[in-house]
């Protein structure tokens, strides 16, 4: 996590950073605890009751305040644990540990020192529209998993099965149906071209640059989980620079970098359309913007829908269909309950309607 510098962090701490994913859960169910660089279990502080099980949303926003007071790196701490959880940490989480083996941060069955540890967005997911068939809006096209937006398919491997058997068969029906759709061949011949216009360049920009690129703009925890309309403005002029200025340069050596660069092309799309969807959001719910702070139940129970028009990005806003849900929701604007945790605890003030750090 960037944060700010601080020079008291533990001194012999690898400089290797991990994400706090959902494999996160497996270290804090043996009993990971986290610090700051004061050494602070700071969990104590923000959930007494549950510390670090408080949930991904809840520790991710935990990190931020951490943050923004100067208390970062901060670390998962598991030195404590012993040589039988290591062990079955090692059953469950295999590629994790012995990655930590690789750099020493585990060794005969203990962990030998806290590991830097960064959290991720948590259900910020974007993915496509679907209906209950797993259809997209364009024809013959299905979708099922971490593919789909979230309000179809929630994350878990659960949701991936059961929306994949449900895709499967539409999309068997939907080939038995003899409605094949029409192809627009000179359609077929430009895409072709475009598809492959990387590997005959004899210069331009390598895909490994543009994915850095992206990464500086959009990863930090002050654009991607801590928000300010200023800062997401930033980061979707890098983001719209590298769209129109450095991926049309893009360069591959080999069908194995074209596969690379394409994939680059694809999530400067996804960052960008994540950028301006959270732009459009001028509230705070599950992501927190410290220029919107209040949970606005009054005008957005909405998605926020993107959709192509001319080559570029077009945002519609849907009503959530409250009246078919069995528990109605009270349309009210209220602080964020984690801005009211903060405010409570001192670390922001709410002045002209927008966060102030304290
Ligand atoms: C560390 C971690 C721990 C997790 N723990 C749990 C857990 O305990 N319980 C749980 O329920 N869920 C867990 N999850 C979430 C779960 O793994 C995902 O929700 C689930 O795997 C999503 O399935 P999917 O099929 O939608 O996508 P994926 O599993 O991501 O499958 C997509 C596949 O498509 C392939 N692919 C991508 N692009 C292309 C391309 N252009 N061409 C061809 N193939 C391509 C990928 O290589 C991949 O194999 C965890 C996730 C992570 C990251």
């Amino acid at each position: 996590m960037s944060g700010a510098d601080n020079n008291d962090a533990p001194t012999n701490v690898m400089p290797a950073r991990y994400d706090i994913g959902p494999g996160m859960n497996k270290f804090v169910g043996e009993g990971g605890r986290l610090i700051n660089a004061k050494g602070e279990r700071f969990m104590e502080k923000y959930n007494p009751t549950l510390k670090e099980r408080a949930g991904l949303r809840f520790l991710a926003f935990a990190f931020c305040l951490e943050a923004q007071q100067g208390n970062a790196p901060l670390f998962m701490d598991m030195t404590h644990l012993t040589p039988e959880q290591i062990r079955r940490l090692k059953d469950v989480l295999p590629l994790a540990m012995k990655m930590f083996e690789s750099v020493g941060l585990v060794a005969n069955e203990r962990f030998t020192q806290p590991v830097e540890w960064m959290p991720m967005a948590t259900l910020g997911r974007p993915g496509l529209v679907v209906n209950r068939r797993f259809e997209a809006t364009l024809q013959g096209l299905f979708a099922c998993g971490e593919a789909c937006s979230p309000q179809a398919v929630p994350t878990g491997l659960a949701s991936a099965a059961t929306s994949g058997a449900t895709a499967g068969k539409s999309a068997a029906e939907f080939a038995c149906s003899g409605a094949s759709p029409s192809l627009d061949e000179e359609q077929v011949k430009q895409l072709r071209e475009e598809a492959y216009k990387p590997l005959q360049r004899s210069y331009g920009i390598e895909p490994d640059q543009i994915l850095l690129a992206i990464q500086e703009a959009v990863i930090p925890y002050n654009v991607l989980l801590l928000r300010h309309g200023e800062r997401m403005r930033r980061a979707l002029q890098a983001v719209e620079d590298i769209r129109d200025n450095q991926l049309p340069m893009l360069r591959a050596y080999d069908p194995h970098y074209l596969r690379i660069a394409h994939e680059v092309r694809n999530l400067a799309l996804v960052a960008e359309l994540h950028l301006r969807m959270a732009l459009a959001r001028t509230e705070s719910r599950v992501l927190l913007r410290e220029d919107f702070p209040y949970e606005d139940n009054e005008n957005w129970l909405k998605w926020v829908v993107a959709r192509q028009d001319n080559g570029r990005v077009k945002l519609i806003t849907r009503d959530v269909p409250l009246q078919s849900y069995p528990y109605q929701v009270e349309r009210t604007k209220n602080l964020n309950h984690m801005w009211q945790l903060a405010q409570k605890l001192g670390i922001v003030n709410v002045e002209k309607g927008e966060i102030q750090w304290a």
